[in-house]
């Protein structure tokens, strides 16, 4: 019996020890320095020089990228607010444009700097409108007209005629009065996909647009911006002089013909979106 007793004991007396115990014969877990962090600086935007060095001859100035041009009570009924600019405030903007001299020009004035070296001026201004959507034809063109403005519209083709999209008879009204209509592939397709598909997709829109006499020259916007490198090559196989992504900035250079970027505007005047 004594001897159970002092195992008890002995078995308590180890359970308070242990503690203090398992402490003080730890080895201090040895500390490995810091690794000293690689420094990775901010990517700072290349200046106008480095990119005419590397991808040039370049010019600057802004395309501008529109998607609806509509009252705000028929965005909000469409709930398309995030996409639209207020026919007011559109107006507003392409008086700005006139007010400061800018010189609105056409695709064909961008390209023949890039094939020809002619300058366009500094205060040069392009306006690009995706999706076409029934409002450019009530809401922006009318605007544009009366200021005597080119634009581009990029039109998924498959799209037309439907509801809320521009048909093809007011498209062809519009092409003859300094509306140039441009590939935005058949369905609006996200071209970094498949190769037959991204084939499919830009192929049969310039199909449609050849046959009805547009296009010219051949221009291209991503949808949903994203290019890819199979995508460039198969429009330059097509013979696609310019193609626009969603990227934002101004510096448009040669080498970057088929991915250019633009600049993204929505309400209010054209100085917040660097148009001064
Ligand atoms: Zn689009």
């Amino acid at each position: 019996m004594k001897k159970i007793i002092l195992v008890i004991f002995a078995f308590f007396v180890s359970l308070f020890k242990s503690p203090a115990h398992s402490v003080t014969s730890s080895p201090i877990p040895s500390i490995s320095p810091t690794p000293t962090p690689t420094a990775t600086p901010t990517p700072r935007p290349l200046t106008f020089s480095e990119m005419n060095t590397l991808y040039g001859p370049c010019v600057y100035f802004p395309t501008l990228m529109y998607h609806h041009i509509q009252t705000p009570e028929a965005a909000k009924e469409k709930n398309q607010t995030g996409l639209t600019v207020k026919t007011a405030d559109f107006r507003v903007q392409m008086q700005y444009l006139k007010d400061k001299s800018y010189n609105v020009i056409s695709m064909q004035d961008l390209l023949n700097f890039f094939e020809q070296g002619i300058k366009p001026s500094s205060k040069s201004v392009l306006l690009t409108f995706d999706d076409g959507y029934g409002d450019f034809y009530t809401d922006a063109y009318p605007i544009l007209k009366e200021f005597g403005y080119p634009a581009t519209v990029f039109i998924p083709t498959g799209l037309m005629n439907n509801t809320d999209y521009l048909t093809w008879d007011k498209i062809s009204e519009m092409a003859g009065n300094g509306i140039l209509f441009s590939n935005h592939t058949w369905s609006h397709k996200n071209v970094k996909t498949k190769e037959d598909v991204l084939k499919m997709e830009v192929s049969t829109a310039d199909v449609q647009l050849n046959e009805k006499g547009l296009n010219i020259p051949k221009v291209f916007a991503y949808p949903y911006g994203l290019e890819s490198s199979s995508a460039i090559s198969f429009l330059q196989g097509l013979d696609y002089k310019l193609a626009f992504t969603t990227k934002s900035g101004r510096t448009l250079c040669k080498k970057q013909m088929l991915d250019l970027p633009r600049i993204r505007v929505g309400n209010g005047s054209l100085s917040i979106y660097g148009v001064i």
